[in-house]
């Protein structure tokens, strides 16, 4: 793990074993580090606050994060090795992302000196006013293990722009990325303590990362009972939280959309990443007119994906990134077929020679589905897809908006009206027309209902991680009486 300026073996030297999901075998270990490592990685970052990062100008802290950015860039092979083994991910997905990713350092790096006051024209008589913004402290970044370094990146990058230090948790089955990523701060420059990683089970490093005086603020990505603990924990001390907590988002297909277009835009809102990300598009709404033609159409695009070998470049699809996921992406579907929903393709575990012994799932579509169903209700973080017709424009929304989460919704259609009029009915952080998945540095993207609170990404993720000072200076030669009102 990465403490201050040393790195440490969890302090009981014992160890987690990390599983490659494609050959289904232990190919690293990692510390399980405690209670006793998660504060001295808070004491660390809390010194660093305290003392050499603060030192740092904004415009210095923008040009250490240029060089991060290019030590990311020159290190992509190595760090989507690293994640490729731990998540199973595809490994060219993993290097356009290694691409993208420098994007998001060299974005905050470019507003670390940008972040302005202001001046207020203030009702009071002979005095000035103005506020500042400023850095919080020490921030914990709790992140899952289906997208290390991207989701810890839409955090990250924010955060030392704004001038705080951070202490990372990544999920016990996919650490090893974020913790290679760790080396490139030492070897950018940033002082030692600025970025800390420790490893290790959740609830045990949550009793310090999610209560500890010097953390100030919590910015957590993965699912509900996790961010429901974050939170209740978050609430003792009154420490700032974001939460980004998944979604049961819906791709709503009208009549007159183009069909070939949104037949693939389906395809990778559902089973890219092997359905195992946040803004799975796991909902197919679609009207009515159109389900036979386009549900053939999308089982024969779905039949040609090959499963296999993640570093493969034939591979479409993956194996599910871990044994528990495995077991509750197979018993939900299980579940799906015992509430009477038609599974037209897949719904078994993937046994094709290249899937070997990994964990693999196959592409799934269930038909005759409702959206009362569990099926339906519940995020599956697989790659599973409901289908769901519908007759009217208003029954489409209402369906779209019928569930507890409120991360992301696309639709389908040619129609210039529906794509001016619908955006402003769903309810969901981010909405594509005419497109899925598509994320940005300069977006900004979270959830409502029960997909979170708090943005990432763009100008306005900045503030999150910022305080505003509110300052009044007296320009009055006296003060008056205060037991003279008026
Ligand atoms: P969790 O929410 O349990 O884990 C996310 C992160 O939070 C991990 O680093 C985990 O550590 C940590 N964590 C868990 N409990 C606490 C706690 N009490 N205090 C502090 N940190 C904590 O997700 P799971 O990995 O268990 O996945 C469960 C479900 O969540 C999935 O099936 C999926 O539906 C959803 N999910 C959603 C994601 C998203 O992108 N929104 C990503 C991943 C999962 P540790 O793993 O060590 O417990």
């Amino acid at each position: 793990m990465r403490i201050g300026d040393s790195w440490k073996a969890g302090s009981t030297n014992e160890w987690i074993e990390s599983v490659n999901p494609y050959y289904n075998k232990p190919w690293a270990r990692i510390p399980r580090g405690t209670k006793e490592d998660a504060e001295a990685a808070v004491e660390a970052a809390h010194a660093a606050f305290k003392g050499p990062w603060a030192q740092v100008s904004p415009a210095d802290r923008g040009l250490l994060l240029y060089r991060l950015a290019e030590l990311m860039a020159e290190n992509a092979e190595y760090l989507a090795d690293l994640e490729v083994r731990d998540t199973g991910k595809l490994r060219a997905e993993m290097l356009g992302n290694l691409r993208y990713l420098p994007r998001w350092y060299q974005y905050y790096g470019g507003l670390a000196d940008k972040i302005e006051g202001t001046v207020t024209p203030i009702d009071k008589p002979g005095m000035f006013h103005y506020t500042t913004y400023e850095p919080l402290g020490v921030v914990t970044c709790i992140v899952p293990w289906n997208s290390p370094l991207l989701l810890t990146t839409m955090k990250l990058a924010a955060l030392l722009a704004a001038g705080n230090t951070a202490v990372i948790k990544p999920s016990e089955f996919a650490s090893t990325s974020l913790m290679a990523f760790a080396k490139l701060f030492e070897e950018a420059g940033f002082p030692a303590g600025v970025v800390n990683v420790v490893t290790g089970y959740g609830p045990e490093l949550g009793e310090v990362l999610t209560h500890h005086p010097h953390v100030k603020r919590i910015a957590f990505t993965g699912g509900d009972s996790g961010g429901r603990a974050v939170a209740t924990a978050a609430a003792q001390t009154f420490k700032r939280v974001s939460l980004e907590l998944g979604g049961k988002s819906p791709n709503i297909v009208f009549a007159d959309a183009n069909q070939d277009a949104a037949v693939k835009g389906v395809v990778s809102g559902i089973f890219a990443a092997t359905g195992q990300s946040c803004m799975a598009g796991s909902r197919l709404i679609i009207h009515r007119s159109i389900h036979d033609e386009f549900v053939q159409k999308l089982v024969d695009f779905v039949g040609t994906a090959t499963l296999g070998d993640p570093n493969d470049s034939e591979t479409n699809m993956g194996p599910v990134s871990n044994r528990p996921q495995l077991e509750r992406v197979m018993a939900k579907i299980e579940a799906a077929k015992a509430e009477g929903a038609n599974c037209i393709i897949g719904g078994k575990r993937g046994s094709t020679e290249a899937c070997g012994d990994g964990l693999f799932v196959e592409p799934t579509i269930f038909t005759g589905v409702t959206n009362d169903m569990t099926i339906a209700r519940e995020e599956v973080f697989g790659p599973v897809l409901t289908v769901i017709p519908f007759d009217t424009d208003e029954e489409a929304i209402e369906l779209a908006n019928d569930t507890l989460y409120g991360l992301a919704a696309a639709l389908w259609t040619t129609s210039i009206e529906r794509a001016v009029k619908m955006p402003k009915k769903l309810e969901a952080g981010t909405i594509w027309v005419n497109a899925y998945r598509v994320v940005s540095y300069l977006a900004p993207f979270g959830g409502v209902k029960a997909s979170g609170v708090g943005r990432e990404n763009g100008m306005e993720a900045i503030k999150e991680y910022l305080e505003t000072k509110s300052v009044f200076l007296n320009g009055n030669p006296d003060v008056a009486n205060p037991f003279v009102m008026g």
